[in-house]
């Protein structure tokens, strides 16, 4: 993931209670666009604490093409589900993430899936647990998702954040770099003595240490406790 995450929180005296303090034990994500297409995500977070700004509404994250501005501990409530304060509200169990409409807003969206994609994965949540604003209160938000109808936009985003995951559990489970091992003739004055290994990765050769180290007239003494080989050339 290369986005620039930045932990921003507004004081909790933030007027008009932008920072409610609730505790919260999230169980869902919540995708807003901010319905702005002029502001960066740090604009949107300098909103949140300018003195004209007059709204009860906060959100958790704000993303765009460059950052991700974490504004409000994603433990605790915070106003942005437009449901109201009810225990079950997405304002109470939901972190809210605004996707900013400036700049690239491709490159902006694909960072967003990244992000959630790792929230997810960090949670061991599936895509099952993303919501949009418009669930909780039926305002038409993520807007830049809504098509008239059919939220085409919102199907992808959640295409797009569960192929990223898997892509993820992928890489996981690779072994880092594939480890190729070829045999190897291994000689001591040009008579065959054993097969080594050749590892192409560590660019080393592995032998019989004992068969090679005698051919060339030395003494080998193991010490299996100690997990040491004793190569002694004889006088
Ligand atoms: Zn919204």
């Amino acid at each position: 993931m290369s986005i620039n995450y930045i932990v921003d929180h507004i004081p909790k005296t933030t007027p008009c209670n932008r920072r409610p303090g609730p505790a919260m034990t999230a169980t869902t994500i919540t995708i807003h666009n901010t319905g702005n297409p002029s502001s960066s995500s740090r604009n949107e977070r300098a909103w949140l604490t300018n003195s004209a700004n007059d709204r009860t509404a906060s959100y958790h994250i704000v993303i765009d093409e460059r950052d991700a501005i974490e504004c409000l501990p994603l433990n605790e409530a915070a106003w942005h589900a437009g449901d109201g304060s009810g225990t079950k509200s997405g304002n109470r169990t939901s972190i809210g993430i605004e996707i900013c409409e400036s700049g690239n807003y491709a490159k902006t969206l694909d960072n967003a899936a990244d992000l959630v994609a790792g929230m997810l994965r960090a949670r061991g949540w599936g895509v099952d647990r993303l919501r949009r604003h418009y669930d909780w209160s039926g305002k038409i938000c993520p807007r830049l998702m809504y098509d008239g109808g059919k939220w085409t936009g919102w199907e992808a985003f959640k295409a797009m954040v569960s192929s990223k995951m898997k892509k993820a559990e992928e890489t996981e489970m690779k072994p880092k770099g594939e480890q190729k091992m070829e045999t190897v003739e291994v000689r001591v004055d040009g008579k065959k003595l054993a097969d080594g290994l050749y590892d192409d990765k560590a660019g080393v050769t592995y032998v019989p240490v004992r068969a090679v180290a005698e051919a060339l007239g030395a003494d080998v003494k193991w010490d299996g406790k100690a997990k040491k080989v004793d190569i002694d050339k004889k006088k």
